[in-house]
């Protein structure tokens, strides 16, 4: 398979943009940039940012153990997933499938690039129909997206299924690791040199805590991160959020012990949200999430709201009738959770 016939033949033929820090980087303190007409008076953001943001992308091919070559950055994972469209699907004439209920973007963003979807739900335990998926593919699907862990669901694919369709269908397989880092699955990095069709994105804005500065990854052959490479508007991350990416990369460590105590918390909260008598049923979660069943999800939703407190009510996605997505906070945020679960039982 040469995943390269599958880019659309206008950005098979374009010419891109050569930006002015592309040649020089300010690695070399001895130049005198006057190729960009910037203010030339130094306030920390005055210069362009390095386009191709080598320093962010050095530490993190170190975190993840995946080269430079194969890592795209967007701002955010919302841009990569645009690029992914961008690259792939010609407007009213491809398509893309989705397993519903998944996340909201993958349809919003074929909405605004004239892309058709087909939606193949996934089966009542959140795991995707292998066959009824790669029958419903036809030669205009260029892009199929996989969440796992899901969201909202917080279930992960089973792997022998990713396996199936990574070998069977024959366009993009974009999956989408937003969450992987809560999970006890291990990620598909590993396995991207074996699958050329395979693009994975993660995103800094979950288990990384950085949702504020918006920063996605992609990682793909390096084939198709030179594709992504020559769309992506040449400074689109910018000083600031490469900066404090850097900061909080060097200090994983603390990452890390953030990442336990969501995870710990999750367990507590699951136990104790399985006790409260509206709670019909809690999803395992392999996020920082738990989906959960309750008998009217717009009431309470709503008594949760009287408490203070916002969860997100997902009743309107298949599969998910009556049911509630909530994060999982701090300590003290979790037990107040708690807490009013409880007096709303009561009351
Ligand atoms: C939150 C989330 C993202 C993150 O998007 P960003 O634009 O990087 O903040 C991506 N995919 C899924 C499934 C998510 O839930």
């Amino acid at each position: 398979m040469n995943v390269l016939n599958l880019v659309r033949e206008n950005i098979k033929n374009l010419q891109s943009y050569a930006s002015a820090r592309d040649e020089f980087t300010e690695a070399n303190a001895e130049l005198v940039f006057l190729d960009a007409n910037e203010n030339p008076f130094e306030n920390g953001v005055n210069r362009y940012p390095d386009p191709q943001q080598k320093k962010v992308k050095q530490l993190l091919s170190q975190i993840k153990e995946v080269s430079m070559e194969n890592i795209l950055l967007g701002n955010g994972s919302d841009e990569v997933l645009d690029l992914i469209f961008r690259a792939f699907c010609e407007p009213n004439k491809n398509n893309i499938i989705i397993l519903p209920p998944t996340y909201g973007m993958y349809k919003v963003l074929a909405d605004i690039n004239a892309i058709d979807v087909i939606e193949v739900q996934l089966t009542a335990d959140f795991q995707p129909k292998t066959q009824t998926i790669l029958l419903a593919a036809n030669k205009q699907s260029k892009l199929l997206f996989l969440c796992s862990p899901n969201n909202p669901t917080g279930t992960s694919f089973s792997r022998v299924q990713v396996e199936k369709l990574l070998r069977q269908f024959k366009g993009i397989i974009v999956l989408d690791e937003a969450y992987i880092d809560f999970s006890e699955q291990e990620s598909w990095l590993n396995r991207l040199e074996e699958f050329p069709n395979l693009v994975i994105t993660q995103t800094m804005s979950k288990a990384y805590g950085m949702a504020g500065i918006r920063l996605g990854v992609c990682y793909a052959s390096k084939e198709i991160i030179s594709v992504l490479n020559s769309i992506k508007p040449p400074y689109n991350v910018n000083a600031l959020t490469q900066q404090k990416a850097l900061d909080r990369f060097s200090r994983m460590d603390e990452i890390q012990k953030e990442i336990q105590r969501i995870k710990m918390q999750k367990e507590l909260l699951l136990k104790e949200l399985k006790q409260v008598d509206f709670v019909e049923k809690v999803v395992p979660s392999d996020a920082n999430f738990l989906l959960i069943k309750v008998d009217n999800a717009t009431k309470r939703y709503q008594q949760l709201i009287e408490k203070g407190i916002v969860v997100r009510n997902r009743s309107n996605q298949s599969l998910c009738e009556n049911c509630l997505r909530i994060s999982i906070g701090t300590e003290m945020e979790n037990e107040k959770l708690i807490e009013s679960f409880q007096s709303i039982s009561k009351s």
